[in-house]
């Protein structure tokens, strides 16, 4: 079994905490010896990427859940670091078609830093690939506001380390991520709030009950959830998932048994 890094470049989402920068909002970064993938790069990935030591140059692949700046602010300076700053064509961009079609909703990246990469994956519900390493991943569509939104379960011998960005919940995402291992989440309300397009800790709760994965990492942090985070730390511990879902820091890097 090889173990994968992962690597908060920020643990803070959605307008407000971006910004004021309450918490960071470069997405994270997955990472093997012979893979690495840049997932959501929001504003200050490339940043905090090189402050936190890494080689953003061994960049394989970027991931863009879905054309909001808090996921993709970054993704052109990340093409840039992947690319020796679009010299060297090289590595896969995915996402979903409101991101990549030639006629984008809200996609805002150039075609300069289009033609800097190998190739684009425009990923559909169900679709798959596979990495290096027998290394699979299969893309899911979730339901946020007006634009496609797309999350993925990568897996490995066996284990899967999945990413829910922006949702709202519906009929049928558990079944979608059932059998996940670990997975991010991205969670910006606390259990109180309810806010339709995003989930709060409740719908957290919910699918760690029913998906039962090993752990959980919260991210896209909002300022509500940040101004109430003891207390949203108290209620998993009187659920009872304390232990299982973690609220990480940003910059802070766990390893993941796939
Ligand atoms: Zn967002
Ligand atoms: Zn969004």
């Amino acid at each position: 079994m090889i173990e994968l890094e992962l690597t908060f470049l920020g643990t803070g989402g959605c307008r407000i905490c971006m910004l004021k920068q309450r918490r960071q909002t470069g997405g994270f970064i997955l990472r093997d010896k012979s893979f690495m993938m840049s997932v959501d790069p929001g504003p200050g990935a490339l940043v905090y990427g090189i402050k936190k030591g890494l080689d953003l140059s061994k960049l394989n692949a970027i991931f863009v859940s879905h054309p909001h700046l808090d996921h993709e602010g970054d993704a052109e300076a990340m093409i840039e670091a992947m690319t020796g700053g679009c010299m060297v064509k090289k590595g896969l961009l995915i996402s979903n078609k409101d991101y990549l079609s030639r006629e984008p909703k809200f996609g805002s990246i150039s075609d300069y830093h289009r033609k800097a990469v190998e190739r684009e994956l425009i990923v559909n519900d169900g679709d798959s690939h596979v990495f290096e390493e027998n290394l699979k991943i299969e893309f899911i569509e979730l339901q946020h506001k007006n634009v496609e939104t797309t999350g993925f379960k990568l897996s490995r011998g066996g284990k899967t380390f999945s990413y829910i960005p922006d949702t709202s919940m519906f009929e049928g995402i558990k079944e979608k991520y059932s059998g996940s291992d670990y997975i991010v989440i991205s969670c910006p309300r606390t259990h109180r709030i309810e806010w339709k397009g995003h989930l709060g800790l409740k719908d957290v709760a919910e699918l760690v009950g029913t998906i039962e994965p090993e752990k959980v990492y919260l991210n896209h942090l909002g300022v509500t959830f940040l101004d109430n985070i003891e207390e949203e730390k108290d209620w998993l511990k009187e659920k009872g998932i304390f232990d299982r879902v973690i609220i990480p820091d940003d910059n802070q890097t766990f390893h993941i048994n796939i």
